[in-house]
């Protein structure tokens, strides 16, 4: 079935040197969902994020993208389904100018020269680098490098895309830009599986929210119900982000997800925060 699907069966996985990283985890997400990953340092986030793509393999049960055996395919063949943003963009960009960067991919397909330039352009079209493209990818602050990376990645057209915390060590403007410029890929249809420890991005941005503790998976919900939940904030080392703790404070029946939410429920003197 291609429906665009991710599902994890019952996947373990070990690194080589015996460290347990994930234990049972079963989980499915849908096509267009935007999926936070949540949990403390050392809880596995990263590795289940890197069995995607392929970049692992489960030492036991199944990974699934798109109807697909991430065991049968290799990684070159599962990037096109599946794009992984790394922390660090500087380690992913290898061209000397950013048109070239967005059109790595595109080109390494050996697709058609005008297919490489028309996804080109819709990328840097949709992450705003137009007026970036003869630049060096190197001579960028960190938040414009991020934004390339992204680019050169929606260039591929993949299913899914993989952001490993890709607002650390953004400032609070930049953080906010690269954060919405995610939510105009996720409108394309793209599925969002966010990986971070920041409680208010996956308040802002997701609609779903996972849970690792100790490479198993706890929590499996909405964004309101984890700022509730006070077994799995504990167990998951998880604080609710500052807007839904305020709403708590002031007594509403249910937590604010963003500042905009807080303002509209205040400035109107309601008392509970707008359905799901
Ligand atoms: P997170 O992304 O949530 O910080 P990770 O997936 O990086 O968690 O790590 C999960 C567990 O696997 C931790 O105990 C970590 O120390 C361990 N781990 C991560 N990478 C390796 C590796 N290359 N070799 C051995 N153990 C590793």
């Amino acid at each position: 079935m291609t429906d665009g699907e991710i599902r994890l069966e019952g996947v373990d996985f070990t690194y080589p040197d015996g460290t347990v990283a994930l234990r049972g985890v079963s989980l499915a997400i849908g096509r267009g969902e935007f999926v936070a990953l949540l949990g403390p340092n050392g809880s596995g986030k990263t590795t289940l994020s890197r069995l995607l793509n392929g970049l692992l393999l489960p030492t036991a049960g199944r990974v699934l993208v798109d109807g697909i055996d991430t065991r049968e395919r290799t990684v070159a063949e599962l990037a096109l389904r599946v794009g992984y943003l790394f922390q660090n963009p500087n380690h992913q960009l290898v061209s000397a100018t950013v048109r070239g960067e967005i059109a790595v991919g595109p080109r390494a397909r050996r697709l058609p020269a005008a297919e490489v330039e028309g996804r080109m352009m819709r990328a840097s079209v949709l992450l705003g680098l137009e007026a970036l493209l003869d630049e060096h990818p190197l001579l960028l602050t960190l938040a414009q490098k991020q934004l390339v990376a992204l680019a050169s990645l929606v260039a591929l057209e993949p299913l899914v895309l993989v952001l490993d915390e890709p607002t650390t060590a953004l400032d609070a403007a930049e953080r906010r830009a690269v954060m919405d410029l995610v939510q105009s890929i996720h409108a394309t249809g793209r599925t969002i599986l966010l990986v971070t420890h920041e409680m208010d991005l996956a308040g802002e941005y997701a609609d779903r929210c996972l849970a690792l503790s100790d490479g198993e998976l706890i929590f499996d919900g909405s964004p309101r119900q984890i700022f509730t939940d006070e077994d799995t904030l504990g167990r998951a080392s998880l604080e609710p982000p500052q807007v839904a703790q305020l709403a708590a404070r002031l007594g509403q029946p249910r937590p604010w997800l963003s500042l905009d939410e807080a303002a509209a429920a205040l400035l109107s003197g309601r008392s509970a925060a707008p359905g799901e």
